[in-house]
């Protein structure tokens, strides 16, 4: 079951207050409807009565998708340990756990996870797709305003580079993907019970740690 709540929100515009309902919990079975408000980013929309202002509100929201076999924790913080303790048997039995930090990791993780993609290569794709961008001086790094997964056909993955002015897409075989996470299997591991964040902070991370090991 999904759970919303109502809570006390001040408008960041005009300063005036009044009541939002943001969703704490959603759960994709019960609630087709929310999970496309999740994927859209709408759910987390809000517009201000009094001065018509719309904006984002980002909530601490736990995401199941059974069908999928994906839980997903919105928060920009550490989880307690109290949540921890539930991830072991949730892992154990075969669920992907993930925290993510904002809103846009967290509609790319349910695009990448119902493709049934694994989001470390997405994660590796979307870091080389960045050096190709500098390598081959295809506009300047500072421009780039996101760097998104878009699809997967055919084991071809989409990326998506995008800039003020324009946008740019890389096709990459996903077989190149998974070479490159086999080589380097130690490297990619991660700990699906620690909830990790495989996100593009998380890959550059690895990258800086093994080239200071180097
Ligand atoms: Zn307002």
């Amino acid at each position: 079951m999904s759970e919303a709540r109502e809570m006390a929100y001040v408008c960041p515009y005009c300063g005036k207050a009044f009541e939002i309902t943001t969703y704490t919990t959603v759960n994709t079975r019960d609630d087709p409807d929310l999970r496309d408000r999740c994927l859209s980013g709408d759910i987390f929309r809000h517009t201000c009565p009094h001065c018509h202002t719309q904006f984002m509100v980002q909530p601490h929201m736990v995401y199941t998708d059974m069908d999928h076999r994906f839980i997903l924790w919105l928060s920009d913080v550490e989880l307690p340990p109290s949540v921890k303790a539930y991830a072991q048997p949730l892992a154990a039995a075969g669920f992907r756990l993930r925290r993510c930090s904002t809103i846009e990791e967290f509609t790319e993780k349910i695009q990448v996870f119902e493709d049934g993609m694994d989001d470390i290569l997405v994660e590796i794709a979307k870091y080389d797709c960045f050096i190709e961008f500098i390598d081959n001086r295809k506009g300047n790094p500072a421009d780039i305003t996101s760097i998104e997964y878009q699809s997967t056909k055919n084991d071809v993955m989409k990326i998506n580079i995008r800039t003020d002015d324009k946008g740019m897409s890389f096709h990459i075989p996903v077989n190149l993907l998974e070479e490159e996470i086999k080589a380097e299997a130690d490297l990619y591991s991660i700990d699906e019970a620690e909830i990790p964040l495989v996100n593009s902070a998380w890959v550059i991370s690895l990258f800086t740690q093994a080239q200071g090991n180097a």
